[in-house]
């Protein structure tokens, strides 16, 4: 039996891991950071946690016979797939980098490119209303702009405030369609998006909504690509995977 780990934490490594169950001889074995407290799925061959580094990860592959390695983890997740990339290079391992294609702007879109978190929070106006879906750890930098009011949309229910002074919160998970994000961004009045440029379908709906109402949209550019081969999506990857054990 071929044991392939596969770094997730997105609905690509979600579906790899679907399509890599129905084949013969493989067994796919997913692996989950664990920031999120009741994943909406969690297929059976998943482990929860991180591996310590680099060199635990290596010392994973080898202690639990894997076959192969997928890293098929968010965009801007790089401090996992940093250690990916070393652990495979240390290990030989077979490795492969599964990362969605970016989103491209279209005709109608307002967007401005930027780099991080910090430059977005420098750029919004005084007085503007803001929708941020970022992540609960990705606020920091926001919280040196009072004088912005704040809708943070979430995964988990927050145990403290997300920011030093009032914004509201909406807790809930994707997909997202482009009528609820469109519903969402009018009836609160938003004036400005900060999004990620993660590339997939189920958040893009907010981008979308964005232009649908010509609201203008920060974007942050994604970290720099991955290095060695990479794949724009699971079934492209489940092929790799299948050759590497032809
Ligand atoms: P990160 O900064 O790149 O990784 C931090 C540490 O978390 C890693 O060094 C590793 O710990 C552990 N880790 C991360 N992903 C893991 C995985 N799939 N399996 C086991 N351990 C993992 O990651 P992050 O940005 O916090 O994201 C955490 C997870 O959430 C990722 O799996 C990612 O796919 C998912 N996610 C992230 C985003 C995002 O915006 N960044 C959005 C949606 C989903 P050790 O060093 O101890 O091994």
């Amino acid at each position: 039996m071929a044991r392939i780990l596969i770094l997730g934490g997105t609905e690509d490594g979600l579906h790899l891991h679907v399509l890599l169950e129905r084949e013969t001889g493989v067994e796919p074995l997913l692996s989950l950071a664990g920031r999120t407290k009741a994943p909406a799925h969690l297929p059976t061959g998943t482990r929860i946690g991180g591996f310590g580094g680099a060199g635990g990860l290596a010392e994973f592959l080898a202690h639990e016979r894997i076959t192969a390695l997928v890293d098929a983890t968010h965009p801007f997740a790089k401090t996992i797939s940093a250690n990916a990339a070393i652990a495979a290079e240390m290990t030989g391992f077979p490795f492969l980098t599964l990362l969605r294609l970016p989103w491209e702007p279209e005709t109608g879109d307002r967007w401005r490119h930027i780099e991080d978190e910090a430059e977005a929070a420098q750029l919004l106006q005084s007085g503007a209303r803001v929708f941020l879906a970022l992540g609960a750890q990705r606020l920091g930098a926001f919280s040196t702009r009072p004088d912005v009011s704040f809708v943070v949309r979430v995964v988990d229910t927050p145990n403290a405030p997300l920011l030093p002074f009032r914004h509201e919160v909406i807790v809930d998970r994707g997909p997202f369609n482009i009528d609820g994000e469109r519903n969402l961004l009018s009836s609160r009045g938003v004036t400005a998006v900060v999004a990620r440029n993660s590339g997939g379908i189920g958040a893009f709906a907010k981008i979308e909504a964005a232009r649908a109402l010509n609201i203008p949209v920060v974007m942050i550019r994604r970290p720099p690509a991955a290095v060695g081969i990479v794949v724009p999506s699971a079934a492209m990857a489940r092929d790799w995977v299948m050759k590497q054990l032809g």
